[in-house]
């Protein structure tokens, strides 16, 4: 029985709607208007759709079964080693920076506004360094491997990611001002539409939605930075406005006749736990020990991913400019 009630727990917990049922069970509907009672009413929307997307893809007979079930396992193994890092660095993050502050901020609209760009600032810095960085990258490749697009891919994620992530947002966030607060509440936002933003194309065909695609990121830009045509490869890098991606001229839009594809450069089995989890790892130690001398050594563990000690360098930079310049000749 006491199996049956965890399997019960995780599965409401993985739902997100424990805290829906908890004021449902009161009868005080009153809670819901309150700012966690309209949280609890949010959560459960990613993994709903995505128990939507799969019933989608069953009956359109394009289910994605591999890239569901590598997800899950991760999902799986997350949970076990993982759940409480990410949220022990940001409350240290918190006593740690929050005192260096150059300034603070209020609770008003207009430092909302800041907040969310500053925000936005910080996870450019982590994402691209996750891009940029091949130690770095050993963390995010495995939100890269699934080979398909769907809302299962929000939950791949090595278990060490959140924590280097959270640590240089909150921190890039608190030392410009940004009170802890409004931190959780942008979290909250960045998190749930981050998760939407990997919605399949048996749910949502075409993701450009519109003039919205002009004026901040849709699933279309983030399916354009999922894939590794070299057209698009390493772009796209903000998570719901896109304004630092102009800035720093990472931005590209869904082009209708690219169709994007999706994964990582290196061959990998993308059915394979321990390949999507580990093998970006395991392929960097095998460069550091058969590398020459000190210097190669930590070059690729601090260069960009596909840099080499032979000078052959296949590096994402290389590989768009030399598409871009033979497209314009
Ligand atoms: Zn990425
Ligand atoms: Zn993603």
């Amino acid at each position: 029985m006491e199996f049956l009630e965890t399997l019960y727990n995780e599965i409401v917990g993985f739902l997100g709607i424990s805290q829906a049922w908890e004021i449902i069970k009161t009868g005080d509907f009153s809670s819901f208007r309150t700012f966690d009672g309209v949280k609890s009413l949010i959560y459960p929307i990613i993994p709903l759709l995505l128990l939507l997307e799969l019933i989608l893809g069953f009956i359109y007979k394009k289910p994605q079964t591999k890239v569901y079930k590598v997800n899950f396992l991760i999902y799986i193994f997350n949970r076990f080693v993982g759940r409480f890092i990410a949220i022990a660095m940001v409350t240290l993050c918190i006593g740690w920076f929050q005192p260096l502050a150059i300034f603070q901020t209020g609770p008003t609209w207009y430092w909302f506004i800041y907040a969310y760009i500053i925000w936005e600032f910080g996870h450019f810095i982590y994402h691209y360094l996750g891009h940029k960085v091949r130690l770095f990258w050993c963390l995010h490749a495995t939100h890269h491997t699934p080979e398909d697009m769907n809302l299962s891919v929000t939950y791949a994620h090595f278990f060490l990611e959140a924590p280097y992530a959270d640590t240089i947002r909150t921190t890039v966030c608190l030392l410009l001002g940004v009170e802890p607060a409004m931190l959780f509440l942008i979290m909250f936002i960045d998190g749930t539409y981050g998760a939407f933003i990997h919605v399949g194309e048996n749910m949502v065909k075409d993701a450009r939605f519109g003039f919205l695609n002009k004026i901040m990121l849709t699933p279309s830009h983030h399916r354009v930075h999922h894939a590794r045509n070299p057209l698009y490869i390493d772009t796209n890098f903000c998570n719901l406005l896109n304004i630092w991606d102009r800035v720093f001229g990472t931005y590209q839009e869904e082009q209708p006749k690219i169709k994007p594809e999706y994964g990582i450069t290196r061959k990998i089995n993308s059915g394979n736990f321990i390949d999507v989890y580990f093998g970006e790892i395991i392929a960097l130690g095998k460069d550091v020990i058969s590398a020459p001398g000190i210097k190669n050594k930590l070059s690729y563990i601090f260069m960009p991913p596909g840099w080499s000690h032979t000078g052959e360098h296949k590096t994402s930079k290389i590989v768009r400019s030399q598409y871009l310049t033979s497209r314009s000749t």
